[in-house]
């Protein structure tokens, strides 16, 4: 299920959400010393395309309106997902194909930024419908190498899912009947049509480790007036969609921390002693909303619960919802972006005069386009991660294995090996062990990448700042090479 959220109110004294990214941007390349007209070349987005196209349905042709806006080609293929929602506009889509080459430079994957939107309003049509309009905005984009294996490969976002990708890639093979690298030209595809293990839920696990790492970090936990583990922390997430679901499940069932409240479309569930994920999630697929859903309060103002008592807020729908009108009233010390620019330029100026600290969104939600990344690179080498590796990783823990229970033999029962050991040594890992090994390996590494630059610099004073520094630095480094 995806959920698309009701859009908040910004209030209209603030900039366009790609004017708020182009903000922030340009408060870090003041800090770089990029040679003379780098910076624009960066920061402007490279082309939109914009669609119009009719789909027959219910007896009437229905015109809709697509985008696909690329960022920057420093890399290519391009990457980015699509959107599918009713108020999708170019501004956005730029916004966000920004958002996606900064994101992809900070994780090292080597991609351009990209990002595409459909206006239509996915709980208005059934699945053929849907799957109708989807093949048809493919069809335009594959034929003008908008969707590619080697150019510009989507994956989902708000409003879609693994569903639209199947379909997509399948159109786009009926387009290209002897490219054998095919299916490599959308990722997020079901695991039974060239798909991954673990791509559903990367983006939500890459916020848990995300946090894991801050926690590893005790100055960086002390800037949140925050101590000890994620054991017991108290958190309010911002929609229960993919990534908000996920994320604050295995928050809860794997790191012990307490889910006080969950914001969605038709209100705000709240309980200090701690919400079910799972059956309040349960819940929204059965009744459509969190409204009537027991053992918790209920108010139909959700965005309020913004603003409630808690150690970490997980905005986890849509962009500007926190902003002007209520960053001051914000309570968390600890915000992370798992959604894509919740907060505009001006909420993120009063958040950091207040001392909040924010993990952004760039870092935050950036575990969806890694395993995204390993998938692609499966899709290319027609191989499942592990297929080779398994067994013989397998035979040689054995070797060892027999060789301490020899040992253990002459020592007595003391030395025995405790009963699950041996089983749990011996596994090789399979998929999904590694995309996400892979993926904690990657949070960790670019966290520590920009938390490095957070702390060098006097100049730095927030995480955001420092990610974009890293990610232009590497885009520029990228131009560079090129001879730009
Ligand atoms: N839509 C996701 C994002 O905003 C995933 C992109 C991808 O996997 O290409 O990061």
């Amino acid at each position: 299920m995806s959920v698309v959220t009701e859009r908040p109110a910004v209030p209209s004294n603030e900039p366009t959400f790609r004017q708020s990214v182009d903000l922030m941007f340009n408060r870090a390349v003041a800090l770089m010393d990029l040679p003379p007209g780098l910076e624009e070349k960066i920061r402007v987005c490279n082309a939109t395309y914009t669609v119009r196209f009719g789909v027959r349905l219910r007896g009437k042709i229905q015109t809709f309106t697509g985008y696909r806006s690329v960022h920057s080609e420093h890399m290519e293929p391009v990457k980015g997902g699509i959107r599918f929602a009713p108020e999708v506009n170019q501004d956005e889509v730029e916004a966000l194909a920004a958002l996606m080459t900064y994101k992809c430079a900070l994780v090292e994957t080597p991609f351009g930024g990209s990002k595409g939107g459909l206006c239509v309003d996915p709980r208005q049509y059934d699945e053929h419908e849907l799957e109708q309009i989807t093949r048809r905005f493919a069809y335009e984009l594959i034929k003008r190498d908008l969707i590619n294996p080697s150019q510009n490969v989507p994956a989902p976002d708000m409003g879609t899912s693994e569903r639209e990708m199947a379909w997509i890639a399948d159109q786009y093979r009926r387009m290209h009947t002897t490219d054998i690298n095919g299916n490599a030209c959308v990722t997020g595809k079901p695991t039974n049509a060239g798909g991954i293990q673990g791509r559903t839920e990367a983006t939500g696990r890459g916020v848990q480790y995300a946090l894991r790492e801050f926690f590893r970090h005790t100055e960086d936990k002390a800037k949140a007036g925050l101590a000890g583990t994620l054991d017991g922390k108290r958190i309010v997430v911002q929609g229960l969609g993919n990534v908000g679901f996920h994320a604050a499940k295995f928050l809860q069932e794997e790191d012990g921390a307490r889910i006080t409240g969950i914001i969605e479309r038709d209100g705000a569930l709240f309980n200090p002693d701690g919400l079910d994920v799972q059956s309040v999630r349960d819940w929204i697929v059965r009744h459509g909303g969190v409204t009537g859903y027991p053992d918790a309060n209920h108010t139909a103002e959700g965005a309020q619960v913004l603003e409630a008592e808690c150690d970490i807020l997980i905005p986890a729908a849509l962009e500007g919802v926190i902003n002007l009108g209520n960053a001051h009233n914000i309570k968390a010390s600890l915000i992370i972006e798992a959604a894509n620019g919740p907060i505009t330029a001006g909420a993120d100026d009063i958040l950091r005069e207040r001392g909040v600290v924010i993990i952004p969104d760039m870092y935050a939600n950036a575990g969806g386009v890694t395993v995204s990344y390993f998938e692609w690179v499966k899709n290319l080498s027609h191989i499942r991660f592990g297929r080779m590796q398994r067994r013989q990783e397998e035979a040689r823990h054995e070797l060892i294995v027999r060789e301490l229970e020899r040992l253990s033999d002459h020592l007595g029962d003391k030395w025995s090996m405790t009963p699950d050991f041996k089983a749990r040594y011996l596994r090789g890992a399979d998929e999904l062990e590694l995309v996400r090994s892979g993926l904690d390996d990657t949070m960790r590494i670019a966290y520590q990448s920009i938390s490095e630059v957070w702390h060098s610099r006097k100049d730095v004073t927030d995480l955001r700042t420092a990610a974009f520094i890293v990610a232009i630095d590497r885009v520029a480094a990228s131009y560079r090479a090129k001879g730009l």
